[in-house]
């Protein structure tokens, strides 16, 4: 039978053996996602389903490439939850599911593609489900990666069809299956090859409908999560209040709490990174501009490396050199380990790896490098060394040949200018761990041509990271927002507060990891020495304290060193007793007082500002996002000047006015004032 209309969203087919089959087809859109019109056109289905008293069953399925239904649209989501009108949405979603759940005849989902949150719960309306084996069949609920819950049957199905504790597990990680990690967890019932997939669905349906099991409760192993009103707590409670209760009370529950989360800044905040992944992920996708197949790293230490490694496991061959033979060996057996872990934790294949490894080549003497499109310089952080390579380079290098520095705080354009072409120099300062920091601020100099900046991004894009594009100036975003913080910090131990009292009150506050261990990792030597390069260009605020000169002089290097402010003994990690001179009791205490996270913060927030303020970048979006993915900012906060505007600016100008009696580095500066002065904000919307 052909398809009813030709417009619509999903088609129906009926067979000679009276199966109906529903295919999820959105017109002009590699995806199917359910957005209130698609809800409709199933409530409708459904109904004709209902009404026809002669079909034997129901398959459900998508004739998508690689995406089954990817769940609920969520803009139209954010936008209901930025004006209370979620209830209906979700309440609509609960009530077709139902209709599905409640048919007669057995009803099939079968699975080819991405099938997550709403796409995965109207599955778990079904009776059966087989999945493909294809490797783009990704199978689960990430609902509450986004400060929310599913809501549409899957907090109330999944624990009756799996069981509490392997439901918890699977809503509250809110991660992705493949076919057969599925088929493990019992998140669906069989995989067929792609061909097969609908035969396997029409014998599915010989079984009839499924009969009801037993729900297995909790042996109680899931860990509580801290904060009671975050969406894994509430779906947590949903899972093992709701199965003692009735379906329609447990979806009650559900409803109530997606709607609750919605209404919170920190669940809309989740909701718009998400949209800025996408979006700084896709640029303006310029074709114009070629991939790049060959490329050369210099220097093979931590990250010269990390950014060989990453690349070749990319698909771009890489010249890796150094002057010193032994670190390159050890650069190379740096590049093995990343390649080892990869394949271990299942992230690639052992052919995978060994293609990748076998795209590097190691040298220690110079090579020709015309054929190559980009050199990515990342040698020792001394600017006589860096503008000796550069001269070379340039000597070296192909007529199109870009050349970029991974410096974290020289001034790119200085570096151009050692060479002939300092259009064709930006700077792609990647972050520690390269394979792990997705962020890459690309630095445009004053001189670098708007052609070198386009290759520099369709590179970075290429090779699946994310860029931000900075303004060539001391510390580029991240380290220049970052800093200030670290050595406030810094300051507060010295004064004689707690390490872990510091620590404890950033990771309560949202932080991945306290600034005081995040120095440690830095090395207190690096922190040293980047925090006199700002200081130079931003003077008080970026003084390193005398107790970080004074550890490093005593060998406290951080973790590298074996200790710092925390000593790194195996896996024991517990604070290194203050040094002498560290504050006196009195001052800690008045410190401690404080609010040391807010304190802290306004730093940053202060600092973020100014780069809005002086153009380093261009928006409060790359501002933020970038401190999200640079430094594991809280993501829910939504970045240093989201997280402000929800404080309130005028509250954060009054406080730092206090602060700044004692110590003026907390002087609001001119575009907070401004803002707070005229009501205004950084964010339009
Ligand atoms: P590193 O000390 O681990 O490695 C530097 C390497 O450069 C050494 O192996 C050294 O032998 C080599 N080298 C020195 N002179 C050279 C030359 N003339 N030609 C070729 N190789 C030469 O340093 P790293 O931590 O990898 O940092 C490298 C660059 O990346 C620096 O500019 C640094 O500021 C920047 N950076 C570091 C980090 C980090 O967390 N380590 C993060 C971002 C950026």
């Amino acid at each position: 039978m052909p398809p009813v209309a030709t417009r619509s969203m999903i088609q129906r087919e009926i067979g000679d053996d009276r199966i109906c089959v529903l295919t999820f087809d959105r017109p002009e859109s590699g995806a199917n996602i359910f957005d209130a019109a698609t809800m409709s056109e199933l409530g409708e289905r459904v109904d004709a389903i209902e009404r026809d008293n002669s079909l034997r069953g129901l398959i459900i399925t998508s004739a998508k490439r690689s995406i089954f239904i990817a769940g609920a649209d969520l803009k139209t989501l954010l936008k209901q939850a930025q004006t209370g009108e979620l209830r209906d949405f979700i309440a609509e979603g609960q009530r077709v599911f139902n209709r599905i759940a409640a048919l007669k005849i057995p009803s099939v989902a079968a699975i080819h593609g991405a099938c997550a949150g709403g796409g995965y719960e109207i599955t778990l309306a079904c009776d059966w489900r087989v999945a493909s084996d294809d490797p783009v069949t990704r199978i689960g609920l990430p609902e509450t990666t986004l400060g929310l819950i599913p809501a549409w049957g899957g907090s109330t199905r999944l624990p009756r069809l799996i069981g509490e504790d392997n439901a918890a597990e699977v809503i509250l990680k809110g991660k992705l299956y493949s076919a057969s990690e599925a088929l493990k967890m019992g998140l669906v019932d069989e995989i067929a090859s792609r061909e097969q997939l609908l035969d396997a669905a029409r014998r599915l349906i010989g079984k009839g409908k499924r009969p009801t099991a037993k729900v297995s409760p909790s042996k109680g192993n899931t860990p509580v999560p801290s904060d009671p009103k975050s969406s894994r707590a509430r779906a947590l409670a949903v899972i093992t209040t709701g199965t003692a209760n009735p379906v329609d009370e447990s979806l009650k529950l559900e409803l109530d709490a997606i709607v609750d989360l919605g209404k919170t800044e920190s669940t809309q905040n989740l909701i718009r990174n998400f949209f800025l992944a996408e979006k700084y992920k896709k640029g303006t996708s310029n074709t114009q501009f070629e991939k790049v197949a060959h490329a050369a790293v210099i220097g093979a230490g931590v990250m010269g490396s990390g950014i060989a490694q990453w690349l070749s496991s990319r698909g771009v061959t890489v010249i890796l050199r150094d002057v010193n033979r032994e670190l390159l060996d050890r650069g190379l057996a740096n590049i093995e380990k990343t390649y080892a872990d990869a394949v271990k934790r299942g992230l690639m294949t052992e052919e995978k790896a060994k293609q990748g490894r076998a795209r590097i080549v190691a040298s220690t003497a110079p090579m020709e490098l015309r054929d190559v499109q980009f050199v990515i310089e990342a040698a020792s952080e001394k600017i006589d060394i860096k503008k000796e390579i550069f001269r070379e380079l340039s000597m070296q290098a192909g007529s199109k040949t870009i050349i970029a520095t991974n410096t974290s705080a020289l001034p790119v354009s200085e570096l151009a200018h050692c060479t002939v072409s300092p259009d064709r120099v930006i700077g792609l300062h990647f972050f520690n761990p390269v394979s792990r920091m997705k962020l890459v601020e690309v630095v445009v100099g004053k001189e670098t041509a708007g052609d070198t900046k386009e290759n520099a991004l369709v590179l970075v894009r290429q090779v699946g990271k994310l860029p931000v594009v900075v303004r060539d100036s001391p510390g580029f975003l991240v380290n220049r927002v970052l800093f200030p913080y670290l050595l406030d910090a810094a300051a507060l131990f010295e004064a004689g507060v707690d390490a872990e009292k510091i620590d404890n009150a950033m990771t309560k506050w949202g932080m991945p990891m306290g600034p005081l261990r995040l120095i440690d990792e830095i090395g207190i030597d690096v922190t040293v020495d980047i925090a006199a390069t700002l200081e130079k260009a931003y003077g008080r605020r970026d003084r390193a304290p005398a107790i970080l000169k004074s550890m490093r002089e005593s060998k406290l290097l951080g973790r590298k060193g074996g200790g710092g402010f925390y000593k790194y003994e195996g896996r024991e990690q517990s604070p290194n007793p203050p040094p002498p001179g560290t504050g006196s009791t009195a001052a800690s205490e008045s410190l401690a007082k404080d609010d040391l996270a807010q304190r802290l913060m306004f730093l940053m927030i202060n600092e973020a500002a100014r780069c809005i303020e002086e153009k380093v970048v261009e928006s409060p979006e790359d501002a933020d996002y970038g401190m999200i993915l640079g430094t594991g900012f809280a993501p829910d906060r939504g970045g240093p000047l989201r997280f402000a505007e929800h404080f309130g600016l005028n509250k954060i100008v009054e406080e730092m006015n206090r602060l700044a009696q004692s110590d003026e580095k907390f002087v609001p500066c001119d575009i907070l004032k401004k803002h707070s002065r005229e009501g205004t904000k950084f964010y339009q919307s």
